[in-house]
């Protein structure tokens, strides 16, 4: 059955985006990011299309994740959960081969625990706080995080795989805190190292830093937005990049109104003159921001319309002016801009957020409809 609204998702451009980040990275190796579903994407699907671009590594944020992709069958290549949480099945996600982010030492010992009930050394990366001040050890706490690593190494419980940071402001071009924190990881990997720690690779580029730095690539770099085509600095173009979600409806509705009427809750537009309404069926249960209310453009029969009133549950309105439309034909919410349609970037600009937001947040009642040489004609609810 046909849904009313479908993210359709172009599995091509997400191999072409990570070939174009490979290229983009010089010899360093990709880590796609796909936590959150793939940014919305579809985690499995974008996963399969992200290796076949090249990818040699994916990146989640959180175990059940990592686990989701290996009972999917993506197995044979490295899979790293990034947040490192306590409590998390860290026995079964060794078990399944993922890589694992530790922080703090009583993370690195919660960690050998579970690699001795699982009977095999847990594969770590140890995360440093090089100026973010979110997850990781910063300054003095480094040294007891590396001294408990090499310990259970010694134990036979750890391999230290990773040394890894990540940016706060990698996306403001100029900004003082990227330097800053590229000394410090230099200097906390050089600790490390003299310690004795052996890492397959030291990573610390998102997006932007793979896009624009290439003095922080160093084994390995964790693109997610530019994944799935979304420019990670706005203000420097696209790179080349191509957006890979189009978000369709199919006009549910097309009536003819005089001047004078109140559309949707709380009568915020009123019709100036008689004219044709479209009744749209994706709202906020879909992840249509309701902030987009009166705001937000999308491509109707060849033609920007701006969301006339409020943005409901289920549904939204479109005034045609006397154009014509009719029940059935496809609205574009946003997509990569080729036929005109706002991109994500747009909504997001319009609503002071960020692209991230726009794609990440469409909701699961909306089905993804993939495209392209992985997709094998797969829907996924
Ligand atoms: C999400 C994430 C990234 C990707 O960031 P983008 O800005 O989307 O490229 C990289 N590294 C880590 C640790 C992340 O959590």
């Amino acid at each position: 059955m046909r849904s009313p609204a479908e993210a359709r998702v172009d599995l091509d451009a997400i191999s072409a985006n990570i070939a174009l980040l490979r290229e983009r990275a010089g010899g360093a190796e990709v880590m796609a990011m796909v936590k959150a579903e793939a940014y919305g994407h579809g985690l499995v699907p974008a996963a399969r299309a992200a290796l076949a671009g090249g990818a040699t590594w994916l990146g989640v944020a959180k175990v059940a994740e990592a686990l989701a992709l290996r009972a999917a069958g993506v197995t044979g290549v490295p899979v790293l959960a990034c947040v490192g949480v306590p409590g998390e099945p860290y026995d079964r996600a060794i078990a399944e081969g993922v890589d694992l982010t530790a922080g703090a030492p009583w993370l690195v010992e919660e960690i050998a625990a579970a690699a001795e009930r699982a009977g095999r050394p847990a594969r770590v990366h140890l995360k440093a706080d090089t100026g973010m001040s979110r997850g990781g050890a910063w300054g003095a706490e480094w040294p007891p995080l590396v001294d408990a690593a090499l310990a259970a190494e010694a134990a036979g419980t750890m391999s230290v795989v990773g040394l890894m940071s990540h940016f706060a402001c990698a996306d403001e071009p100029g900004h003082p805190s990227v330097a800053r924190q590229l000394a410090v990881f230099r200097e906390m990997v050089e600790h490390a190292e003299k310690a004795g720690v052996r890492p397959e690779v030291r990573h610390l580029s998102n997006s932007a830093a793979a896009l624009t730095l290439p003095d922080a690539r160093f084994d390995l770099v964790r693109p997610g937005i530019a994944t799935y085509g979304l420019t990670p600095v706005p203000q420097r173009g696209t790179f080349g990049l191509r957006p890979a979600m189009t978000l369709v409806a199919d006009t549910a509705l097309v009536k003819r109104v005089p001047g004078g009427s109140g559309v949707s809750y709380g009568h915020t537009y009123i019709t100036e003159r008689e004219t044709n309404l479209a009744v749209v069926p994706a709202g906020y249960g879909d992840g249509i921001p309701r902030h987009g209310s009166s705001l937000l453009e999308v491509l109707a029969g060849g033609r920007r319309r701006r969301i006339a009133g409020r943005v409901c549950m289920d549904q939204f309105v479109i005034d045609l002016g006397d154009d014509e439309l009719a029940a059935g034909d496809e609205i574009v919410l946003f997509g990569p801009g080729d036929r005109g349609e706002p991109t994500a970037q747009e909504w997001a600009d319009a609503l002071g957020t960020i692209s991230y937001e726009i794609v990440t947040r469409i909701g699961s009642r909306v089905p993804r409809v993939y495209t392209g040489q992985t997709a094998g004609g797969s829907v996924h609810g």
